[in-house]
């Protein structure tokens, strides 16, 4: 299936205006040292991806805290970045989420493969997809793949390329998948109240 981008903000705001009335909450932790200010840019930039199609990403650190305004679109999403060590994944995988997880980490970033043999310009760019990417498996509820962008299975050197200057855009089904996604969030949250 060709993929259609969504560009400019005003279209994606209008897909999304009465969609989304809660912030996808996401605590990020790292397990060793980073460059300092990398995690935070990258934070940054992923929270910029997705403004562009009208989601609100608000991250936190330490311990995660339930209250009913944070959990008004669903439980955390929680990140554990860290090296590979002795996790079982493809030689070329740079995170693994479990979609499907109702609690406590859902995604690990292996912070060895993002930022081996880049420059911190790169790192951070790649971090910031990597983030939005794992995310959006979570909120998609699927492991599925697009062609192009944010949700391709493997970037190449020309994603690469691109994503230093500015970030590669959602496919157009992956919008819709993310903002059905959150919808489904916010109906189990109200359900549990
Ligand atoms: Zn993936």
């Amino acid at each position: 299936m060709k993929a259609y981008w969504i560009f400019g903000i005003a279209m994606a705001a209008g897909l999304s205006a009465h969609a989304q009335e809660c912030s996808v909450i996401v605590y990020a932790e790292a397990d060793r040292m980073m460059p300092f200010g990398m995690l935070w840019n990258a934070e940054l930039k992923s929270a910029a991806m997705f403004r562009e199609i009208g989601i609100e990403l608000r991250w936190r650190t330490g311990a995660v805290r339930a209250n009913a305004a944070d959990d008004a679109c669903g439980a955390p999403i929680v990140i554990l970045l860290g090296d590979t060590g002795s996790a079982r994944v493809p030689p070329d995988a740079l995170a693994y989420a479990a979609p499907f997880a109702q609690s406590g980490v859902c995604i690990h970033v292996l912070l060895d493969r993002v930022l081996q043999d880049r420059g911190s310009g790169l790192a951070t760019a790649l971090l910031a997809h990597v983030l939005a990417h794992e995310i959006t498996h979570v909120l998609q509820q699927t492991n599925r793949h697009s062609a192009d962008g944010v949700m391709k299975a493997r970037w190449d050197r020309r994603d690469f390329r691109n994503m230093v200057w500015r970030p590669l855009p959602f496919a157009a089904e992956d919008v819709e998948l993310i903002h059905s996604g959150i919808a489904n969030r916010m109906l189990r949250a109200a359900a549990e109240e």
